[in-house]
């Protein structure tokens, strides 16, 4: 699937060299693109929570240098003779995943993100089969098979679709897996890149959204994204009075928290849903919270790439797009200490012009 190391492209980025040690600028090689190989360069690319959880190296075993990033839109440069739905100018984006092992069922079913095998990860991984390390979208191109690229009609503000490569396909999957909609009162928990696009896409579908947050001062900002109503978490008495109420739930959190007054709010087998990768649940999960309502606790992963054609051509037909803040390059690791303060309204997004600017290593 790859052309042979020999020939290889310089490419500027910005990368972290250890978990404790800020990004900085980086270069390093790309693939000349083969026959199936699409070229983009890099014009946006979104900051998700992931990234910092990987450069922190949070769920252990990360892989540096990282050049982080998964949330990537440009503009095709080039493109392999075999590629066929793409071509030079098109807009694209890449997101989570750039291989997969094309032959298990989930691959068949266009499930990337379930592959048996494991799929390739935009970066923190290597590329299938060798030991080079793959590199994320905080760089200036990328070069990725067509099967794992999505058409961007031109429509859509790119700046603003950027994150719908991760934020927006984590959060629609999951609301069309579990067929939310019309008479469904929905609660989408944590009002960050994730829940914020959740509130947008439930809304969209036809469902009661209910915000269900930490923070009153986002109460306003859940309205203008198509809540109807908000809870905040903290107050007890107010999630008691919504108990049993909520026929679906799409939990954002991205660390460790007490499911179980969450869980209180669901009907009887309703199911809500983790996308959040947390290690443990603080307090315990307790089984009453499950056993009492036949209810579900269940997990979801990004969303396979036909799945995030079908998110992107949604978001154009029904204009919608995420709430972002640009900033520079240069701005990254403050930008990092804002998300981990709860301080982005609602995606941080990287203008890569900036990268032009940024001291060569
Ligand atoms: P984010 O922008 O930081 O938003 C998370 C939100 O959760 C915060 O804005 C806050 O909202 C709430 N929150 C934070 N800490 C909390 C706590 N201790 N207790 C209760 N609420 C808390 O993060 P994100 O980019 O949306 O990502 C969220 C999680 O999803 C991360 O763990 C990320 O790694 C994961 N993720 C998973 C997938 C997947 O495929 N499963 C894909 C992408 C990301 P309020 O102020 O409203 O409470
Ligand atoms: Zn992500
Ligand atoms: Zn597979």
């Amino acid at each position: 699937m790859n052309t042979p190391d020999t020939t290889l492209m310089k490419t500027r980025g910005y990368a972290a060299h250890d978990k404790h040690s800020p990004l900085v600028p980086f270069t390093f090689e790309r693939r000349e693109p083969g026959p199936r190989d699409v070229q983009i360069e890099i014009l946006y690319c979104g900051i998700c929570h992931s990234d910092l959880h990987q450069v922190r190296d949070d769920w252990g075993g990360s892989l540096y240098p990282m050049v982080p990033g998964h949330e990537i839109v440009g503009r095709v440069t080039r493109v392999g003779a075999e590629v066929k739905k793409l071509k030079v100018d098109d807009l694209a984006g890449v997101g989570c995943m750039v291989d997969s092992c094309r032959h298990c069922p989930a691959c068949h079913e266009g499930l990337e993100q379930y592959c048996a095998e494991g799929p390739t990860w935009t970066y923190n991984a290597r590329e299938r089969g060798r030991e080079q390390l793959t590199f994320g979208g905080y760089s200036e191109r990328i070069v990725v098979e067509e099967r794992f690229v999505v058409k961007i009609p031109p429509s859509l503000d790119l700046k603003t679709a950027a994150p719908l490569l991760c934020a927006g396909i984590t959060t629609y999957s999951p609301l069309r897996h579990w067929k939310v909609g019309k008479g469904q009162r929905v609660g989408v928990i944590g009002l960050g890149g994730l829940g914020h696009m959740g509130v947008k896409f439930a809304r969209a579908f036809g469902a009661e959204v209910v915000m269900i947050t930490t923070s009153p001062a986002k109460a306003r900002d859940a309205a203008r994204l198509g809540a109807h109503e908000v809870l905040i978490s903290r107050d007890s008495a107010a999630m008691a009075k919504q108990a049993g109420r909520f026929h679906f739930l799409l939990n954002t959190i991205p660390n460790p928290h007490d499911v179980n007054p969450y869980l209180a709010l669901l009907k009887r087998d309703a199911t809500m849903v983790l996308v959040g990768l947390l290690t443990a649940f603080e307090p315990s999960l307790q089984g009453g919270s499950l056993i009492s309502g036949r209810r579900s606790l269940a997990g979801s992963v990004i969303g396979g790439l036909p799945e995030t054609q079908e998110m992107i051509d949604f978001c154009a037909a029904h204009k919608i797009g995420s709430d972002v803040e640009m900033i520079p390059i240069q701005s990254v690791n403050e930008a990092y200490e804002r998300l981990l303060k709860n301080d982005v309204r609602y995606r941080f997004v990287i203008d890569m012009a900036s990268l032009k600017e940024a001291a060569q290593p």
